[in-house]
């Protein structure tokens, strides 16, 4: 049942108010009066009329001034100003404020019947054109909504977006895929507690701490995902995850070519180097070719030192490194820094030490501990000016011993610090003369993640670095 249509009557209390009620009643209308401003208020808001007569004056109020605020609250409702005199201002008013039309006297009831019909008909084509409107633009959304939709569940990476309490607003189905889950089971959820991977606990915690924006997410079948997590402004966060399997494997293919190769090296190596001193031993040398014996025995030294390097890297990621024994880092410290007291004095340096009192001891691999300390304080005397400054440190938070290593040499640019951690990368720092392969720091690097530890380093360009190595504490 369609429900009558209601007139409101804003109008004082007048012949022509008696008359108008009785003349839209008898034609169907229903009709409410409202005498003054409130009364005005109040019937909007409790009723929905279908249109609203208003006279040009209420309550010694202007009719046109209460019709232009009725107007900013419902736009679309139509009003019928009751002017007592036909005038050019009249009709100007009811322009500018926006108004259906107006009525004025002499008035039959006719009149005042089809001029409210009018009014409706046309309230109800503009009524069916915002409709229409609403409508059109709603399916062009939506159909946005849908191709966005689409496209976004077609990428082939991963992409979840977190509001700013890091719950999940929309994750598309490989990155839901990724974590053997579907978008539906785990959207609005806290993402750390959707995915609880050790992987991305980690990076969002360090996200949070020191802003790192990559990170390696490892699954049991193999599988491996480059993550990287983006702040953005208002939203949130945004992490998307890349499939990085297949150049996981190539490089696995590739570490195990040469790996080959270098163990076929080494045997040659030790028999060419042997050869090399016999020669001295079979008669004596000029001047000359002792000073060529000394280079070529060098050189064999300096390739068998790489392949050396390549073995152990080999080694390393095949995750060979399973000997553990507990140990005192401040212990083997001791050992690297006798190790390397010639080339400390022969740089002028001046060499600083502090370790906390009471560290917590390790349980890790003493020889590779060892390794890891040669290269990082080999590295800050290599490449420190002559008297230069390297400072070691050895401190503990929260079970883990922090170690630090600074100098204030030439310091890494900001292009290659992402780097220095891949094998065989030199940065544009070096000095000439400053001999290496690029090999430490990655040997590094694969020591300090077989003891499931971290390693970064600050540097500025012009003066000087610092490596941290965080490992965990033997509890
Ligand atoms: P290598 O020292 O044989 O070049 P590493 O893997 O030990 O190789 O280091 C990689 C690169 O990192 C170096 O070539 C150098 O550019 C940079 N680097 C490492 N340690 C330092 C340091 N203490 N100061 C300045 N640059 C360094």
């Amino acid at each position: 049942m369609t429900r009558p249509t209601l007139i409101l009557l804003a109008l004082d209390e007048s012949p022509f108010l008696e008359l108008g009620k009785r003349a839209l009643r008898s034609v169907g209308y229903e009709t409410a009066i409202a005498q003054d401003a409130d009364g005005l208020a109040r019937a909007l808001q409790a009723s929905t009329p279908s249109l609203l007569l208003i006279g040009e004056r209420l309550r010694g109020q202007s009719g046109l001034e209460l019709a232009a605020a009725q107007l900013e609250r419902f736009p679309t409702l139509p009003i019928l100003l009751y002017a007592e005199k036909d005038t050019h201002a009249i009709a100007k008013e009811v322009l500018r404020v926006g108004l259906s039309g107006y009525i004025c006297p002499p008035l039959r009831t006719d009149d005042l019947v089809t001029a409210v019909q009018r009014s409706l008909a046309r309230a109800r084509h503009l009524g069916d054109w915002v409709r229409n409107e609403v409508g059109r633009t709603t399916a062009s959304l939506q159909r946005q909504v849908n191709d966005f939709d689409t496209i976004f569940n077609n990428i082939a990476d991963g992409v979840v977006i977190l509001d700013r309490q890091g719950r999940i607003v929309l994750i598309n189905t490989a990155a839901a895929y990724a974590f053997g889950a579907t978008p539906e089971s785990v959207f609005g959820r806290p993402v750390t507690q959707a995915f609880p991977h050790p992987d991305l606990q980690s990076m969002l915690g360090r996200s949070a701490e020191d802003g790192l924006k990559y990170h390696e997410i490892n699954f049991d079948d193999g599988r491996v995902f480059n993550a990287h997590y983006t702040l953005i402004p208002n939203v949130g966060s945004a992490i998307t995850l890349q499939d990085i399997t297949y150049l996981k494997e190539l490089d696995h293919l590739k570490s195990d070519f040469v790996h080959t190769v270098s163990h076929d090296l080494r045997s040659p190596l030790t028999s060419v180097l042997g050869y090399a001193e016999l020669i001295g031993r079979t008669g004596p040398l000029n001047d000359h070719q002792r000073e060529f014996m000394g280079r070529l025995q060098a050189s064999i030294q300096n390739i068998t030192a790489l392949v050396n390097d390549l073995l152990d890297l080999g080694r390393l990621e095949a995750g060979f490194d399973t000997r553990r024994e507990i140990i005192q880092l401040e212990n083997i410290l001791g050992y690297t820094v006798d190790l390397l007291g010639g080339q400390i004095s022969a740089h002028g340096l001046n060499v600083k030490f502090h370790a906390a009192p009471n560290l917590p001891a390790l349980k890790a691999n003493p020889l590779r501990l060892r390794q890891m300390l040669d290269n990082l304080i080999g590295n800050a005397i290599k490449y420190s000016h002559q008297g230069g400054e390297v400072t070691i440190e050895l401190s503990a938070e929260d079970g883990q011993v922090i170690l630090q290593v600074s100098d204030n040499g030439p310091g890494i640019s900001q292009a290659d610090q992402p780097h220095i951690f891949e094998k065989f990368f030199r940065g544009e720092n070096v000095p000439e003369g400053v001999a290496g392969s690029g090999l430490g720091l990655a040997i590094v690097k694969s020591i300090v993640d077989s003891h499931q530890g971290r390693i970064w380093v600050e540097s500025t360009l012009g003066q000087g670095s610092s490596f941290f190595v965080v490992l965990p504490a033997h509890i």
